[in-house]
């Protein structure tokens, strides 16, 4: 049988992404005041208020981006939708992540680490919106190599064909399914999991897969919701890969609408 909880994958860290968020802030800053000072001079051969003018500009800039900044560390924080919440999730998605991306390569640091800091900064603005959303609008996906390679059973398409043998996490996946009532797929690849989102148009999507394809995957949904999971991979990528069941219910929790 198989355990999913004794191969848990050290807890992904919101950290490292603000502290690179920080770092990016004062590099923005820093720019923001460069741009202003080398043309200085020039600007008020032109007219001499103009420099105090684009000073001004220069100042709203800076402080946009470290207010924009504490905005975000406070959210994430105290987990609550603070404000603009919604629209701090593009920022990050599509602007600071390139950035911070590119400011975590030149230190050197591990690419995988940064993902797995963006996908809990991620998670917690979405957890943050306290979005309540019916189970049968919300949509697990799972990726293929979380089934056990030698399994002669195709669940692609329909998970629920599972016998439950236990030898692998679907049958975990099946029973939580069942319990909430949610819909659960398996996808073989990017392309079939952007073809059940259009289809099956849910309001949030629980997303099980490594720290490359939670990254495109959170990104290419975008504005649609997306917590993503970690999967674990005690055989090496892509193959006979575990989800730890207590993190999916955990996450599904925080999410699904009561009955009333
Ligand atoms: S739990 Fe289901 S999918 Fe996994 S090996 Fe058993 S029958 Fe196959």
């Amino acid at each position: 049988m198989y355990n999913t909880h004794e191969t848990s994958a050290t807890p992904p860290r919101k950290r490292l992404f603000v502290s690179l968020m920080g770092v990016t802030c004062l590099i923005v800053v820093a720019a923001i005041f460069l741009v202003w000072w080398i043309p200085n001079r020039g600007l008020a051969n032109i007219h001499p208020g103009l420099p105090h003018i684009v000073g001004i500009i220069m100042v709203v800039l800076s402080g946009t981006a470290i207010l924009g900044t504490g905005l975000l560390v406070l959210t994430t924080a105290l987990g609550k939708d603070i404000f603009l919440t919604r629209f701090m999730r593009l920022v990050v998605i599509k602007f600071l992540l390139p950035v911070i991306e590119l400011v975590g390569r030149v230190m050197g640091l591990d690419k995988d680490r940064i993902r797995q800091s963006f996908i809990a900064m991620n998670n917690s603005l979405v957890t943050s919106q306290r979005i309540k959303v019916k189970p049968d609008r919300i949509l697990v996906l799972l990726p293929h190599c979380i089934q056990l390679s030698d399994c002669e059973i195709k669940v692609t398409g329909d998970i629920n064909k599972c016998v439950l043998c236990g030898r692998c996490s679907i049958k975990g996946l099946v029973e939580i399914g069942k319990k909430y009532g949610i819909d659960i797929s398996v996808a073989t690849g990017g392309t079939l999991a952007r073809k059940v989102i259009v289809e099956k148009r849910p309001k949030l999507v629980l997303a099980v897969a490594c720290e490359r394809d939670l990254t495109s995957g959170i990104k290419d949904c975008y504005p649609l919701p997306v917590i993503g999971i970690l999967n674990e991979r005690p055989f090496g990528p892509c193959f006979n890969t575990v989800v730890d069941i207590a993190k999916i219910d955990e996450a599904l929790l925080q999410v699904l609408e009561q009955k009333k």
